[in-house]
Parts: structure tokens; sequence; C-alpha cells
């Protein structure tokens, strides 16, 4: 075992928490196996009674996901993390396990589709509420507290205008109103941004996206306190929202090579939204890393570099942005991320088609508006698919 003190962030990723078998393998091993035997009834008692550390049952707890938790914890400079099945599980965990009635939320509303779904109509059944808080102004979400919000919940940079909040400003807002800051931090991970390092309490992961990199599986994680995981595992253990021992298998693969893919996606996405930028039928480039954006200093101290998402606006609306997505021969047409493979998506007409036309442009979502989540093909041959339908007439 190693010393997550001692070892640097890519030595962690590919070295934390193995123990081998009897076997030596060299690879983690996979534990693909529901339950476990004990060696007496004695033993078992004191299992079950939790006198004596082991495994029971893989909807407790499993080797290959214990390691995979070890491991994303160290990561993301956590004392701990429960793993679960997916992102939405992570964050449904997180909530029924910390909140209960008459609790509230105070949450982003750039946040990702599906948690504003599970806040603004699940939890609301169970007498959570939520105000959802529009932009990055910390003071608006000081304004936004109540006495009863436990939770503040933010994804940074946003989807899909890549806008940047300030962690240790909200961290402190936060913990003066007795609350946790809880950061979704799928579109950087702990390659590029530590929230915890900033003062946030909570870390969630979408694992589906660049922890696993490469389109396979789907996972959830929340990091933290080991006092708040604890609680979230009881609810886990119970509730049943588990990593499959495959897939937990799957991610560590994919963590092994999270540092050096995080800084290709990035260098790669900053060199097309700088040629996107210089092309006179773009209007406008949103990417953290490109000096021109509005927060691209604050962006520059909690992130190491500008992450993957590319959004920009083509001149000529609709139309225009349609024509860019059906010219691609290359970039798959898919509001997904965090693959290598690069993916083009037009929001207005998909991830944020549902809501008003007014409501969309008072979230910026312009009817010219394209998100390009880049992989890490050849940047020219991105480039190019793009051009295409740019410089078409
Ligand atoms: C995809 C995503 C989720 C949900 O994750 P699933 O694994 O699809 O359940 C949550 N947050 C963000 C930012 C995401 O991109």
């Amino acid at each position: 075992m190693i010393d997550s003190d001692a070892y640097r962030f890519e030595t962690l990723a590919i070295r934390t928490g193995q123990e081998r078998s009897q076997f030596g393998e060299h690879s983690e091993a996979l534990y693909l196996t529901s339950s476990f035997v004990f060696s007496s009834a004695a033993e078992a008692a004191a299992l079950f009674a939790g006198e004596r550390e082991g495994f029971i049952y893989s909807r407790f707890t499993n080797p290959t996901v214990s390691l995979f938790q070890e491991r994303l914890a160290a990561l993301e400079g956590a004392e701990a993390c429960i793993a679960t099945a997916s992102g939405m599980a992570a964050i449904l965990a997180t909530t029924l396990a910390l909140l209960k009635s008459g609790d509230h939320i105070v949450a982003a509303r750039g946040i990702f589709g599906a948690s504003q779904t599970l806040f603004a109509t699940i939890l609301t059944k169970f007498g959570v509420t939520t105000t959802f808080v529009s932009g990055c102004e910390p003071a608006d979400f000081r304004e936004a507290l109540q006495s009863n919000t436990r939770l503040v919940f933010i994804e940074t940079p946003s989807n899909p205008l890549t806008e940047v909040h300030d962690i240790a400003a909200l961290a402190d807002i936060t913990h003066a109103a007795g609350a946790l800051l809880v950061v979704d931090n799928c579109f950087c991970t702990p390659a590029l941004q530590r929230p915890i390092e900033f003062g946030a309490d909570l870390v969630i992961h979408s694992a589906t996206k660049h922890l696993d990199g490469q389109g396979r599986v789907l996972g959830g994680a929340v990091c933290g306190g080991k006092a708040v995981i604890e609680e979230i595992f009881k609810f886990m253990r119970t509730a049943g929202p588990t990593l499959s021992p495959f897939n937990a298998w799957v991610i560590l693969k994919g963590l092994e090579t999270l540092k050096l893919r995080m800084q290709a996606h990035a260098a790669n996405a900053l060199e097309l939204a700088r040629r996107l930028e210089a092309h006179p039928a773009i209007e406008r480039v949103f990417y953290p890393g490109l000096p021109s954006h509005p927060q691209h200093a604050l962006a520059m101290r909690q992130q190491s570099a500008g992450g993957a998402i590319v959004s920009f606006e083509v001149k000529g609306g609709r139309e225009a942005a349609w024509r860019v997505v059906d010219h691609c021969r290359l970039l798959s047409i898919t509001a997904n991320l965090g693959d290598v493979k690069t993916t083009i998506t037009h929001p207005a007409s998909t991830t944020h088609g549902r809501i008003t036309p007014e409501a969309r442009a008072a979230a910026g979502i312009s009817e010219g508006l394209l998100r390009v989540a880049v992989g890490l093909e050849a940047i020219d041959d991105i480039e190019r698919d793009l051009l295409r339908g740019l410089n078409a007439r």
C-alpha cells in the first residue's frame, strides 16, 4: 500500500490502494462476486456486528469497488469516497442521505439537466425545496440562502457556456450558513481541478464521463470527509444504487491515464478555441482557457487547464448552427461528453430544448450556440470537420 502524502498525482492514479491476492497479479483484480463467505459462525457475527472489518455482500462493499473508492479519494485529496452506479445515483444518494423534509438546496441554474429535474420535481415530493441561482455571482448565492439551507450545489465550469464559479468564495458563504458546498467536478476531474483544496465539502462525479473516458460504462462517486461519506454509505448499503465491480475495474483502468488524457483534451480544446475565435463565421467562443473569457483569471486559479468543453456562437442562428452539425463526418452528433471521441451538440434544440425560448435566452443559450466536447483525435481533423459547415453557404 502506498502513502498518499508521499506521492504525486500521476503515481497515485496508478498505484493507490492495490493489495495483491495470493496469486500476485500485476493488474488490479476484478472480484465478480455478489457475496463473501465466512470461516465460522463467530466470524459472520463479528462482521455483521461491525466488530471486524471485511467483506459481506457487494451491495455494501466489494474489494474492486473499494480500491476504486480509495484511489479516487486520493486523487481528489478527500478523506473518503463512496462509489455509485451512475453520476445521478451519486447526486440522489447525497441528497437523500443528508437531507430531510423541510430542508432546502441552493443550486446553480446551469447544472446538469437531470440534476435540475431531480431537485425540481423529485425531491420536492419529499418536502425538499431548491432555489436556483442564475449566473456565478457569489452574492446571488448568499441572497438565496435560507435558515433551512443544507446544501449549495454547483458545477464549474458550467455547461454549455463554461461560466466559472468561485469555489473558495462560495465555500465561505456556504459555511457561514452552516451548509455544505457540493461541487460536481465531472468536467475538470481532479486532474485539472481539486475543489476540496478550495473549501468544497463534497465532490460529485459522473465517472461515466472523463474518469472512464472511453464511453464504456456508467459510474459515479461522492468524495468528502469521513463522517459525511459514512452517512452516504449507510444510505447506499440499504438503498442499493451501488457501482458494479466490473464497472469499477473499467474505471480504475481509466484513472491510470486520467492526467495524460485530461491534459491532451485541454490542449486540443484550447487550440480549437483559438482557431474558432479567429474564424469570421463565428460570433463568440466560450472557453475558460482563452484570455477573452470573462473569468479567465479565476478559472486559471482553480483549474490547471481549461477542460474539454468549447462552446461557440455561429453567426446566422439555428440554420447556420445546424449546417455545421450536419456537415460533420467525424464528430459524433450526441449530447454526451467526456470521451476520447469528439462530440457536437446544438443545446437550444437538444439539452435545453424543453425550456421556454425566454428561459433559454435568459440562460444565454442562443440559437447559434454549439457545444463541442473535444476528444483526442488530431486537432486538424477536428477543425476540418467543423470548417466544412462553417465555410458552406
Ligand atoms: C453526465 C453528467 C451527470 C450524470 O451522470 P450519469 O453517469 O449519466 O448518471 C451529472 N453531472 C454532470 C455534470 C454530467 O455531465
